[in-house]
């Protein structure tokens, strides 16, 4: 409701457009965000318009007057949703959650800290030290993941490459007690090589430019990021978080020097290591620079010869059980290099994450004494993405973000029929696109494409992403969310012949099967895991305890990347659904970062992809405007002259009986046991305009 700004702000609820249209939707989104209002919601749900600059919304008055407010009391913000799912933990003792959408660069991010920052500030008022200390992590996590899981991309200078949930566990107080953090599908391919106009993760920047000369001397490096292959593609940019302020971070979560220590020396071999060449003379293959081996066997505590030998070698089972080593060619010494590199990065990341998890995990929770341990989390990941050339990472997102909207389409509708029931209120069922089609195409045992990628991975023999392509053809050539050039031979917009195209809920999107089986296998030779868990350095073999496996004894059929991801997004899944979810759907406005220009073709894009249309019509079906009785009274009561000032009525429904009955919409609501149920916003609007014209 545009209660308290007036309508030349747009309208503040979506579910108040006088008909749910495109043209309308987007009229108003484009209106409220030229007159700076980024927020508006579609009932409970916020819908946010990246501006691009620095708005004064979001400080320690902002909070205050947010602070144990309803929704409708204020204008719409994050800060709203974040006390309403607080209020809901807090008062109803329920684990809620609080599900950030939109692609990337719309604001998800910020969107996260900005509802971290107000649970902050509105807990612990007696500032208890414990409790203190537990959001100093929770606030400092931030600054260590965005430093090692963001980097600058052609889309947004500081874009996660990776994506987060956080739990944040609360005691009966309401006070944060503790949290846990879960990561997903770290971007590992960004380490070894990124488009033009990106960078590698800020960590490697961070460290070659901030790190004093001794410690960079000590990791045997020089202070130019241009000198390494990894990092010289986004050299010249400006770095953004400094240095010293990622170390205080780390420091004030409780890492050790020790482990400080290490987490730079891995970063130090893995550019090194991307910058090892191979030769060959025919026969043999060779390291070039014996130096940069000595280098990065002393940074990884391991011994000099081990290196080098993994480096060329691997070791085979061959089917008679023999164990024999085998020779790298020149391709494969890189290919080895580079995974090896990769998975350096990513098992650091994963570290990273689970030692915070260890230091804000909830310790000597007795539910006895403490009450209930409830719950809020914060989902902060990917959104759709659909680039000119999409791969197996886009295929993973798109798949997450299918599983998302599903949960999304289900959740909204059983927390509406939830609220009619609690309610007393008759409800119709309302159809709306069940994207589980979509959900099967990608997931179904046996059918579904990850079952058929995984299968063509496990194939003993030369199975190449162009049979494994033929293979989806087959098996999928009836599916009407499938195709591909070979399935559509007339379709011209598929140009190439090594592609298939999903419909997905947001819209079309064309896979480039190139390399799809490699990026599935995500295969280490195990010799490098072996070579890791014998190191010397306790942190660094702890990263690795699958190297203690000989080669006989290593899995035949490991799971795949595709198969770990879907297992990781289901389990996500199953946490939000048993909570009860709020929902911030962000936008961008423009390709141009620009606070000034709303693109209308690109948020439109957004809007249709993201449902909101659809949301908004959900909600309107049902009922599109609630409220608790005193409250509406308090709001209408002047309209009505059995209500001015106060009415002598039994109870306060009635007297809400006798406004609705008097502006002639008894028809159009219903009576809860404590709120008012209003189906169309136009017998609102009679109200508001009545109540305009008497004060
Ligand atoms: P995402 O996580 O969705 O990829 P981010 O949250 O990183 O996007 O936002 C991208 C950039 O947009 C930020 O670095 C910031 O410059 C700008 N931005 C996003 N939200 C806001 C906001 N509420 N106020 C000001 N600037 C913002
Ligand atoms: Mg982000």
């Amino acid at each position: 409701m545009a209660e308290l700004e007036g309508l030349e702000f747009g309208k503040s609820d979506f579910v108040l457009l006088d008909e749910v249209t495109m043209e309308q939707f987007m009229e108003n989104l484009r209106l409220r965000f030229e007159k700076g209002r980024i927020y508006t919601y579609i009932g409970e749900v916020v819908v946010s318009v990246n501006p691009y600059r620095q708005m004064d919304i979001y400080g320690k008055d902002t909070i205050e007057a947010y602070r144990g407010r309803e929704l409708y009391e204020n204008p719409p913000h994050l800060y709203a949703v974040s006390d309403a799912a607080y209020k809901a933990m807090k008062r109803r003792a329920k684990d809620t959650c609080i599900v950030i959408s939109g692609e990337s660069g719309a604001g998800k991010t910020e969107a996260s800290k900005y509802i971290m920052q107000y649970i902050a500030a509105i807990t612990n008022p007696s500032q208890r030290a414990e409790v203190e200390s537990v959001k100093n992590v929770l606030l400092k996590s931030n600054c260590v993941l965005e430093a090692f899981g963001n980097a600058k991309t052609n889309r947004n200078d500081n874009s996660s490459r990776f994506g987060k949930y956080m739990d944040i566990n609360f005691n009966f107080n309401g006070d944060p007690t503790g949290g846990h953090i879960n990561n997903y599908l770290l971007e590992k391919s960004r380490v070894v090589h990124q488009q033009e106009g990106e960078r590698n993760f800020h960590s490697f920047y961070q460290l070659l430019r901030g790190g004093s000369e001794e410690t960079l001397a000590a990791f045997h490096l020089q202070n130019d990021p241009a000198v390494y292959v990894y990092t010289k593609e986004g050299a010249a940019t400006v770095i953004i978080i400094n240095f010293f302020t990622v170390i205080s971070a780390l420091e004030v979560i409780g890492f050790s020097k020790e482990e400080i220590n290490s987490i730079y020396q891995i970063l130090a071999s893995i550019l090194l290591l991307g910058n090892l060449q191979f030769e060959s003379d025919g026969e043999s293959v060779q390291i070039l620079g014996q130096e940069a081996v000595n280098q990065i066997s002393e940074l990884t505590a391991t011994e000099p010869e081990s290196v080098s030998k993994t480096l060329l070698y691997r070791t085979v089972a061959t089917g008679g059980g023999e164990v024999i080593e085998k020779g790298h060619t020149e391709q494969q010494a890189c290919f080895g290099r580079d995974a090896f590199a990769k998975a350096l990065y990513e098992r650091l990341f994963g570290w990273i994450v689970g030692r915070i998890n260890t230091v804000i995990e909830v310790k000597d929770y007795n539910p006895v004494l403490h009450g209930k341990n409830t719950v809020i989390g914060v989902l902060d990941i990917y959104g759709f993405e659909i680039f000119d050339n999409n791969s197996f990472e886009q295929f993973c997102i798109n798949y997450c973000n299918e599983k998302l909207q599903q949960l999304f389409i289900e959740l909204i509708l059983q927390q509406e029929q939830a609220e009619y029931q609690r309610e007393g209120i008759t409800w119709q069922h309302i159809d709306y696109f069940n994207n589980q089609i979509i959900v099967d195409l990608v997931e179904q045992p046996h059918k579904g494409i990850i079952s058929i990628l995984d299968e063509a991975c496990l194939t003993v023999g030369n199975v190449t992403d162009t049979v494994c392509l033929d293979s989806m053809d087959t098996k999928l050539a009836q599916h009407p969310h499938y195709t591909s050039r070979k399935l559509s031979p007339s379709d011209k917009s598929m140009e190439f012949q090594k592609h298939f195209r999903i419909r997905h809920y947001a819209g079309d999107v064309t896979y480039s099967v190139e390399g799809i089986l490699d990026k599935n296998k995500d295969l280490l030779f195990q010799d490098f895991k072996r070579l890791m868990y014998n190191s010397t350095n306790p942190v660094l073999k702890e990263m690795w305890p699958d190297g203690q496996l000989s080669i006989t004894e290593v899995t035949k059929r490991p799971l795949t990347a595709a198969t770990l991801f879907k297992n990781s997004i289901v389990a996500l899944v199953d946490k939000l659904a048993c909570k009860e979810p709020y929902y911030v759907r962000c936008i961008k406005p423009n390709e141009m970062k620009s606070p000034m220009l709303f693109d209308d073709a690109r948020c439109q894009h957004q809007v249709a992809y993201l449902g909101l249309l659809e949301n908004v019509m959900v909600r309107r079906a049902g009922f599109a405007y609630r409220q608790p009785y005193a409250r509406f009274l308090q709001r209408y009561k002047m309209t009505c002259e059995y209500t001015w000032p106060n009415h002598l009525m039994a109870s306060d429904r009635e007297a809400v009986e006798a406004i609705v009955t008097q502006h002639g919409f008894q028809d159009d609501v219903a009576y809860g046991h404590t709120k008012l149920f209003v189906r169309t916003p136009r017998s609102l609007f009679t109200l508001e305009q009545e109540r305009a014209a008497l004060i």
